[in-house]
């Protein structure tokens, strides 16, 4: 698919995350606005809220934009997202339409943005095969890397809906109990060995009330944002056993500011790899429903430029977002508007494609050298870690606006009251 051409100042141009194509969802205020619903085009964003007001946008009986998330639209279903897009594409790209739409745009650069969705929930998966594998091996052995059912179903986890912040809020490392391999019982400290996970969050839109098929679950999808799953390893390799991560991942979750649709993407789905072993009817795959969108992570400490620490792609995850919100219905789970499901890692078979650097620096015995001279195993207080991704069409590209964080110092002592 070729750029479609829009009128908006910068929305053209080769190097924008947001051309016509794109369109993505997200919320916004500036000085003089509240929070409001608004869309990314160019260096602009288009208020939502003032177009359905003035009646330029009117797609349901009830206001649509009379709140500052995106979950009414999420309510409002399938046939209402196209509408709006078709209108969204109307408005933007019809020069005709300039003098009643240009009032209605603010330059990005004055704008501050927010959490786009009130999150419902939080479900992360572990579906990255190379990360699986390299994880595994580090903790039981290349022999026993992969568990048993990790080819047989997305295995996951219920994370916090409560801890999920949107790009450029800081994040201060956690307190936690964790056991040194050289001691013999755990203690109460601060993490040492703080990380990212670099992942891409499917946005449920529509609610499901029993189990849904791998086609049901990929129309029910109301965008992509990128995710970065904090990770305290060392709180993470204590408590794991036997029910998986909790207090490890539970500080903090960071997405992208912007909601890019499936429509804006559907030019760039891509098919789900070999599967080494045939897999049951419910979560066979459907067609292609993963995309081929170009992921990378930048690391940069305080006061010094940043450093690419690792590039990757989407594709190379093992089961697609629609295959893991399938799986997340069968026993019956209902499902709701708002629910976010993070992928699970996403590294490719290469050593600068590691999505995290527990993977990066292998434990922490290699460690990565920055651009500023400076050594990593873990993240130090200070860093700032930026995750960016887009599909790449011929001469534009659909990006997600990056999504940031920076990692501030444990408090002296949090129980110090
Ligand atoms: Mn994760």
């Amino acid at each position: 698919m070729p750029l479609m051409t829009s009128w908006v100042p910068g929305a053209n141009s080769p190097d924008t995350d947001f051309p016509l194509n794109n369109l993505p969802y997200g919320v916004f205020s500036t000085d003089e606005m509240d929070e409001r619903c608004g869309v990314a085009i160019g260096d602009m964003i288009f208020d939502c809220a003032r177009a359905e007001e003035e009646g330029l946008i009117a797609l349901s009986d009830s206001p649509l934009f009379d709140v500052p998330f995106w979950n009414e639209v999420m309510e409002a279903g399938p046939e209402v997202w196209a509408a709006l897009r078709a209108r969204l594409v109307e408005l933007l790209g019809d020069e005709a339409n300039r003098d009643a739409v240009a009032p209605l745009l603010v330059p990005m650069a004055e704008a501050v943005l927010h959490m786009p969705m009130l999150v419902s929930e939080y479900t992360d998966f572990y579906a990255g095969r190379h990360h699986a594998t390299n994880v595994g091996t580090m903790f039981r052995g290349a022999e026993n890397a992969l568990p048993p059912n990790w080819l047989h179903i997305p295995i996951g986890y219920n994370g916090r809906a409560s801890s999920v912040v949107v790009s450029g809020t800081d994040v201060r490392r956690p307190w936690g109990q964790l056991k040194s391999p050289d001691h013999d019982l755990p203690a109460f400290l601060p993490c040492r060995r703080f990380d990212l996970e670099l992942e891409m969050g499917a946005i449920v839109g529509t609610a499901s009330e029993g189990p849904v098929t791998v086609t049901e679950a990929n129309e029910m999808i109301f965008g992509y944002v990128l995710l970065n799953d904090w990770s305290a390893r060392d709180i993470q390799a204590w408590e794991y056993q036997p029910l998986g991560p909790f207090q490890a991942k539970a500080t903090a979750t960071t997405i992208s500011p912007w909601i890019v649709t499936r429509a804006a993407l559907e030019p760039f789905k891509c098919d789900t790899p070999e599967r080494e072993f045939e897999l049951l009817d419910h979560l066979k795959d459907a067609g292609p429903m993963l995309y081929d969108i170009d992921l990378r992570v930048t690391l940069a400490p305080e006061g010094k430029p940043a450093t690419e620490i690792a590039h990757t792609n989407y594709r190379e995850m093992y089961y697609s977002s629609a295959q893991q919100l399938a799986h997340h219905t069968t026993s019956g789970c209902p499902m709701t508007p708002g629910d976010l499901l993070g992928s699970g890692t996403i590294s490719g078979a290469e050593k600068h494609e590691r999505g995290s650097l527990l993977e990066l620096s292998w434990g922490g015995k290699e460690p990565l050298t920055l651009d500023s001279g400076e050594t990593r195993t873990f993240l130090e207080d200070g860093d700032t870690l930026t995750l960016t991704g887009a599909a790449l069409g011929d001469g534009y590209r659909i990006g997600f606006g990056p999504c940031t964080g920076k990692v501030l110092p444990a408090l002296e002592d949090p129980y110090a009251r």
